[in-house]
């Protein structure tokens, strides 16, 4: 086995550790793999190890990798912050994007996405535990942005994403509470399945909570060198 073999299986195992320490089904969670800063021919090695889906946060990186990577089947998902500016290369070529907090952006993203590729993949960022300098909508709007968003024909409202402070463990129930109080104000309700939550540091805790999604980047990859970009 090589070394990301390695790593990607030990997170896979965590996963399934804590699906069984809090009795859920291992087939319920799902690992995105975060590649920001890894070059494409690292993406292309951990792609070989079966991995599909990747998350990718800077756009013009994003955008190398994927036209580099074209003819992989690889699922990507955009989990920056999205800006007003960027929404039409978003809608263009990727699967999913995690970081929508306002109904302009969800209503770009529909508008810009062709009726020939099929609906764009979108979670609704909240920020959960109220930090002054967190991207998200606040709890309270989540129910009014679900019931319009959900009404958009070429996005598909799947659910939330959120990044809470480090160590807190509490917003991750919050979320979940969130995400299964809103869910009636969803049009197509059965579309809304996906609790994006836990990254390398918090995964347990993350999927312990119901997490549907784990985005991991450092346990898999290793750190992130920030000085090569
Ligand atoms: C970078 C990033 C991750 C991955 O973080 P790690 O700690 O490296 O696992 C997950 N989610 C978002 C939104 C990120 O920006």
């Amino acid at each position: 086995m090589n070394g990301l073999e390695i790593t990607r299986n030990q997170v896979l195992q965590q996963m399934a550790t804590a699906c069984q320490n809090a009795g859920r089904d291992v087939a319920q969670v799902s690992l995105l793999a975060v590649s920001k800063t890894h070059p494409s021919d690292i993406v292309a090695k951990m792609y070989a190890t079966g991995q599909r889906a990747f998350g990718e946060n800077y756009l013009q990186e994003a955008l190398d990798k994927i036209e580099a990577l074209h003819e992989l089947d690889i699922e990507w998902h955009f989990i920056g912050h999205v800006q007003r500016n960027k929404t039409k290369h978003l809608a263009a070529h990727f699967a999913w994007v995690h970081g929508v907090d306002r109904f302009v952006i969800a209503e770009r993203l529909s508008n810009q996405r062709q009726a020939t590729q099929a609906p764009l993949n979108i979670c609704l960022q909240v920020n959960i535990d109220d930090q002054d300098s967190k991207d998200g909508c606040s709890p309270q709007d989540v129910a009014d942005l679900v019931q319009h968003i959900s009404q958009l024909p070429h996005v598909r409202l799947r659910g939330l994403m959120v990044i809470p402070a480090p160590h807190n463990h509490q917003a991750f129930t919050d979320a979940k509470t969130l995400f299964d109080a809103v869910k009636p104000q969803h049009a197509n309700p059965q579309d809304w399945d996906t609790l994006s939550m836990g990254m390398s540091g918090d995964m347990p805790a993350a999927i312990a909570a119901g997490s549907t999604m784990v985005r991991v980047g450092t346990a898999l990859f290793g750190a992130r060198d920030y000085s090569q970009n």
